[in-house]
């Protein structure tokens, strides 16, 4: 009997993995993906297809195209997790796994925040993003509040770099004078491990006439006012709101007993991200190791689990411990990109390095992208 994998979510975390452990194993070891999409799409191309810099169809990247020796991909919605089973139920099948390794990500809650629905945007879901490619051209004049509803949210640069993208934008279109940008964040800077990423696009907010409303949350929209409301009561006009969405433990983790409730990351060992249940692993954004919620740690966490089965299949010495650092890029505009590396866990609190914005960078988070196509679907890269 070949030993079965089972890698739930087909994102960052869940590609990596499946991916090491197939060019370790090839047909050996029997690795079934399952995501309920049928196509990945990189958190950075939300932001390029709403602000028209890609087509949809080319932020797409269809599950189908995934061809490895030895792993099944399976479009299909998880049901149900038995941790202690090592069992899944997905919508046409069930799978008893020897290693089970969550990767399902945050879930994103925009009814959370009442108002959001209805009467303003978010632009963290594909379709919210997507969305809004074809509404902002149709924005001509007013205050847009880019606006985090909850305390923990991906890609805590993605706010700030929409702003600066937005800024852009609207120049272009001759629109920049008729509008006010704000930024709303639950953060006393933008980037707090990193003073120096944080003064950057501070100083590039106060060039463009950003304002940067620190330590707040949105908590509501008055839809019929035109207002958001903070946490401080403090209430703010808008005429377009792009909002963080609330983000939540995906209600399936949260059945199974892996969280504690919608707001408790799944619990990891922090040098072997494996769950409080033997043989279950949990991957980025749906864990609590103490990382910031990006693609990178997402990746990071999955090389490591990687490690972790390949040694214990092979009886192997144990892997390194998990670091969790990683750089995540910044777009400021201008056509122009920076890079924050992060290390989370090494230290008594996470310390940031900068590296200023500049082209060269650009090219450097275009390889990112293509290079990840290339490993995870057999792209050539372009
Ligand atoms: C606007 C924006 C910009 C970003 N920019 C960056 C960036 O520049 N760099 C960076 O590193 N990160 C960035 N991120 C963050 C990044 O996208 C996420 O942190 C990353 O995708 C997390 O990886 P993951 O594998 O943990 O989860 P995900 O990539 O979210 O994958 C989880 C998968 O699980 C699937 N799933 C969920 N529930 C079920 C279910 N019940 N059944 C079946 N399948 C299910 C989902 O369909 C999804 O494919 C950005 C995010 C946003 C929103």
């Amino acid at each position: 009997m070949r030993t079965r994998v089972v890698v739930l979510g087909a994102g960052f975390g869940g590609l990596e993995l499946t991916t090491i452990l197939s060019d370790a194993f090839g047909n050996a070891v029997e690795i079934v993906l399952i995501d309920k999409n049928d196509a990945f799409v990189f958190g950075f191309s939300k932001l390029d297809v709403m602000f028209g810099r890609q087509m949809p169809v080319e932020a797409r990247h269809p599950y189908r195209d995934i061809v490895k020796p030895g792993v099944r991909f399976l479009q299909s919605t998880v049901r149900s997790i038995d941790p202690k089973a090592r069992r899944v139920v997905a919508d046409d099948e069930t799978f008893e796994a020897d290693i089970l390794v969550v990767a399902l990500g945050a879930d994103l809650d925009p009814a959370a925040t009442s108002g959001l629905v209805g009467g303003g945007n978010e632009f963290y879901s594909v379709a919210g993003a997507f969305g809004l490619r074809d509404l902002l051209p149709r924005f001509e004049r007013g205050p847009v509040i880019i606006g985090v509803t909850g305390k923990s949210f991906k890609c805590p640069p993605a706010p700030s770099e929409t702003a600066l993208l937005l800024h852009d934008y609207l120049v272009d279109r001759g629109r920049r004078e008729a509008t006010e940008i704000s930024v709303v964040m639950p953060f006393g800077t933008p980037i707090p491990p990193s003073p120096d990423t944080s003064q950057a696009i501070l100083a590039a907010f106060a060039d463009r006439g950003i304002r940067f409303v620190k330590d707040s949350l949105v908590k509501a929209l008055d839809p019929r006012r035109k207002v958001a409301v903070l946490s401080d009561g403090t209430e703010m006009p808008y005429e377009l709101f792009l909002g963080v969405p609330v983000h939540r433990v995906p209600q399936v983790v949260v059945e199974s007993g892996l969280a504690a409730d919608a707001y408790g990351w799944v619990p990891v060992n922090k040098k072997t991200l494996e769950t409080n249940f033997p043989g279950v692993y949990a991957v980025g954004d749906v864990n609590g190791v103490g990382t910031a919620k990006a693609g990178v740690f997402a990746e990071g966490a999955a090389r490591v689990v990687a490690a972790g089965i390949i040694a214990q299949l092979r009886g192997g010495p144990s892997p390194e411990a998990y670091k969790g650092d990683g750089s995540c890029y910044v777009e400021f505009g201008h056509g122009q990109v920076g890079k924050v590396h992060v290390d989370f866990l090494s230290g008594p609190k996470p310390v940031g390095t900068f590296h200023g914005a500049s082209e060269a960078l650009v090219a450097e988070k275009a390889h990112f992208g293509s290079s990840r196509l290339q490993r995870w679907f057999g792209q050539t890269p372009s």
